[in-house]
This record gives C-alpha cells, sequence and structure tokens, in this order.
C-alpha cells in the first residue's frame, strides 16, 4: 500500500494518519478536510471556548508528513477507479479512511434566520461567541450534552438563557435520576429549563422569537439549536458505503477491501452487543477507533470492542461515564451529596453494564474494571446488554442526537 487517504481531518481521521506512521508507513498520506483547519480538540466548544479563544489544535499535525487538503469537503467516492473525488479533482488511493464524522441538525427549511446558531465547529462556536458579547437573551433549544452545556457556559458568562427540551435534559443518555440532578443544576444556576419541542423561529430580519409546538413563545436574541447530528455519508452516496445511520465496519475493521472508518461516522458489531451494530459519538472513541482503523488497513487484527467512556462539564462540575447508560438500561443512584455529587449505576438485566458519577473520580477505574469484569461473560457468549444503537455523548440507546441534542 503507497498511497492513503483519510477523509475527514477530526481526530478520528488524525489518530488513524498518527497509527499508520507509527506503525511504519512511510508511503503518501493525504488528508481531505472540508473545515479550513488542521485537527483540534471539538469538546472545548461547547465549554470553555466560549469564554475566549484558545488553542485547540492537537499536536503532531506538522511531523504527520501528510498533504492537506483542507477548506473542500470530498463530494464523491469512485470505487472503481479507487479515487476520492472533491470537486473536479480525483485523488486516487490504494487505502482509505473514512472519518467524515457528524453533522449538526439543521432547522426545518424557511426557518432559519440570522441570530440562530450550530454547534458543531470551531467556525460555529466563533460565530456564537462574537453574538454573546452584545449579550443576548439566549434560548438553547436541545437537553442533550451539547445544549446542555451551552446553556451552563452561556450562563455562566451571566447571559440570561432558557434551555428548551423535548424530553427532560440528559434523560435518554444518562437517565431519570441523573438527568433530575442536572436539571436540578440549571435551575440553581437560574436557567429556565422548559419542556417543549421547537415548531419554529419568528423575528424581522433576525430571530425574535421560538415559537413552540404547544403554542407557548420565548423571546429571544439569540437561538443555539442543538438539536441532535448526523453522520456525515453525503459524498458516499451511490457506492452503497454510507447511509443516515452511519458507515459499517466489519468485525476486521474494515467498511471493504483497502477502506477502514472510524469516529462518530462508524457504525460496527460491538461483541457486548451480540452482533447487534453501535455507533460511539465520543472523543476517546475517536482517538481509538481512528488508530485501529489504521491498524486494520495495514492488516489482520481482532475486533473492536471499548468500553465506552465520556464526559461533560456542567457549571464546574465534571461528570464521567463509562459503559453503558442508555434508555435501555435500569438506572439507580447509589450515592448523593451535597453540591450535586452523585453516582449512578446502570444495569442490564441485572448486570452492572455502566456507572456516571460527578465528584467520585477516584471510585471510576474500580468502577472501570468491575464492568469490564461483568461484561466479559457477554462478549464471550454474545448476549448483549444494552440495545443502544448509539452511544452518543453518546452518546447513547442513547440515540444518536444525545450529544447535540
Ligand atoms: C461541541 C461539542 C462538544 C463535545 N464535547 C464532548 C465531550 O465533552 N466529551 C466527549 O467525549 N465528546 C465530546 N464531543 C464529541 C467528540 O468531539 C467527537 O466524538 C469527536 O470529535 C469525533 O471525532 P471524529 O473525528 O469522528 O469526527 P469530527 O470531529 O466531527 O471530524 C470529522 C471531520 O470531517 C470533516 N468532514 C465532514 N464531511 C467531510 C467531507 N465530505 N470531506 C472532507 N471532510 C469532511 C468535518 O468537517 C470534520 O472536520 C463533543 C462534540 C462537540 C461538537
Amino acid at each position: 500500500m503507497r498511497r492513503i487517504a483519510i477523509v475527514g481531518a477530526g481526530l478520528a481521521g488524525f489518530s488513524a494518519g498518527q497509527e499508520l506512521r507509527r506503525l511504519g508507513f512511510d508511503g503518501d498520506l493525504t488528508v481531505i478536510g472540508a473545515e479550513p483547519h488542521r485537527p483540534y480538540r471539538r469538546p472545548p466548544l461547547s465549554k470553555e471556548h466560549l469564554l475566549g479563544e484558545s488553542d485547540l489544535s492537537l499536536r503532531g499535525a506538522d511531523e504527520l508528513g501528510a498533504a492537506w487538503r483542507l477548506g473542500r469537503a470530498a463530494t464523491g467516492l469512485d470505487l472503481e477507479r479507487r479515487a476520492v473525488l472533491v470537486g473536479e479533482a480525483a485523488i486516487g488511493f490504494d487505502g482509505l479512511v473514512i472519518a467524515t464524522g457528524l453533522r449538526a441538525k439543521s432547522l426545518p427549511e424557511g426557518t432559519a434566520l440570522p441570530g440562530v446558531h450550530f454547534l458543531r465547529g470551531l467556525d460555529d462556536a466563533r460565530g456564537l461567541r462574537r453574538e454573546i458579547e452584545a449579550r443576548p437573551r439566549t434560548v438553547v433549544v436541545g437537553g442533550g450534552f451539547i445544549g446542555s452545556e451551552t446553556a451552563a457556559t452561556l450562563r455562566g458568562l451571566g447571559l440570561e438563557v432558557t434551555l428548551i427540551s423535548g424530553r427532560p435534559v440528559l434523560r435518554s443518555a444518562l437517565g431519570a435520576e441523573v438527568g433530575a440532578i442536572a436539571e436540578a443544576m440549571h435551575r440553581e444556576h437560574g436557567v429556565e429549563v422548559r419542556t417543549g419541542r421547537m415548531a419554529g423561529v419568528s423575528g424581522t430580519g433576525r430571530v425574535e422569537r421560538v415559537h413552540l409546538q404547544d403554542g407557548g413563545t420565548v423571546t429571544a436574541d439569540l437561538v443555539v439549536a442543538a438539536l441532535g447530528a448526523e453522520p456525515e455519508t453525503e459524498w458516499l452516496r451511490g457506492t452503497g458505503l454510507g447511509d443516515g445511520d452511519g458507515v459499517m465496519v466489519g468485525a476486521d475493521g474494515l467498511v471493504a477491501p483497502g477502506i477502514a472508518a472510524a469516529g462518530d461516522v462508524a457504525r460496527w458489531p460491538h461483541p457486548l452487543h451480540s452482533g447487534r451494530t453501535l455507533r460511539i459519538e465520543h472523543y476517546a472513541n475517536a482517538a481509538e477507533q481512528g488508530a485501529h482503523a489504521a491498524r486494520a488497513l495495514l492488516g489482520g487484527i481482532g475486533p473492536y470492542t471499548p468500553l465506552p467512556n465520556f464526559w461533560s462539564h456542567l457549571y464546574g462540575r465534571r461528570l464521567q461515564a463509562v459503559g453503558f447508560t442508555g434508555a435501555d438500561c435500569e438506572s439507580r443512584l447509589v450515592a448523593q451529596e451535597p453540591g450535586h455529587r452523585f453516582m449512578a449505576e446502570y444495569r442490564h438485566r441485572g448486570r452492572l453494564v455502566g456507572v456516571a458519577a460527578a465528584g467520585f473520580a477516584r471510585a471510576m477505574p474500580e468502577y472501570r474494571q468491575r464492568i469490564a469484569q461483568a461484561l466479559a461473560p457477554v462478549a464471550e457468549t454474545a448476549e448483549g446488554p444494552p440495545d443502544t444503537g448509539v452511544v452518543s455523548g453518546g452518546p447513547t440507546s442513547q440515540r444518536a442526537d444525545e450529544r447535540a441534542g
């Protein structure tokens, strides 16, 4: 294999590139990225990066020895010619890594107005930050991780914030008890939390109101639409390799001969899911699976069987989770202390499959071990735990749109 193309200059793609070089691949490496930026860390975008510009770049891009083709999205994949299409250009490859992540779900057509923002990339965060300076009355729509974090960060800046969520905040990702704690945190910090679904927005030349399906209206100078996210697979249309649910990766780590996929866009049969497929929308997974994709391309490795783990931040509290915490698990608070410190366990068919906690960092390594042990027989007998299609922010079943909303 002399030429490898990576489509998607995010964490998964970058991690794949680094692992290829680490394994001794010294051929041509081309990284094609839709954004004009080299790989950067996305998690701060809904957190500290809204407070002020900081350097989010991932170290090591200069040393990768790659040709960076940034600022233009891949528009197609020609499987016969084995080439990625970027407009008129065709970039030939012997090996390919698909790492195009997700895009934020947009508003229904005709309802977008100036003052309505999405939050997926660095430029989105910059646009949002420019607006914040005018101290607008802000409505965040979507009570998943991104909506919840954004509401907390903007409230921390002293803005008037209303958080509108179709379901109780964080509930489908982390269960009713943890969702209730998150919601209480928002209220205590002065965020108005409303359960409801957005019907649309209106205003003269700029957003002025958010309309709810129940007929209610909320005044807004700024709206952050954190409505969920969907896999970036448009460019693969006609190839049979991707659909609205991502790109299916086989047990050998490959999508097709010489083609691997990783990160938020990738779906694969996880042994802990007894052949059912799963997609993980978390940072740690993008890094690990990117490296796994590189190993798969260079030949023969075992299945990818990570234990999901992720973190989130709310009002200075770091929330951590390990394993499966989605809606089809039974959740139970096993510790709750002042200051919104808590620990919740998640069980599936009576078996411990996940934990989420804030303020109990020291207990996490032991839990991780316990969960891995509890799930080990599941992997062997292939009698899976939660029927969760997406671990997003997890998110999820936990559902695909949890992190984003
Ligand atoms: C605001 C925010 C906060 C988050 N916070 C957390 C957190 O606290 N904890 C956590 O665990 N996870 C968090 N995440 C999730 C985490 O950042 C993602 O799981 C991770 O970035 C996924 O990496 P990826 O490389 O798969 O996808 P991405 O990071 O989305 O990268 C994909 C790249 O591919 C590019 N691309 C798309 N289509 C094309 C195309 N056709 N051609 C070329 N390039 C293309 C995109 O522009 C993008 O640059 C957060 C995500 C967001 C958006």
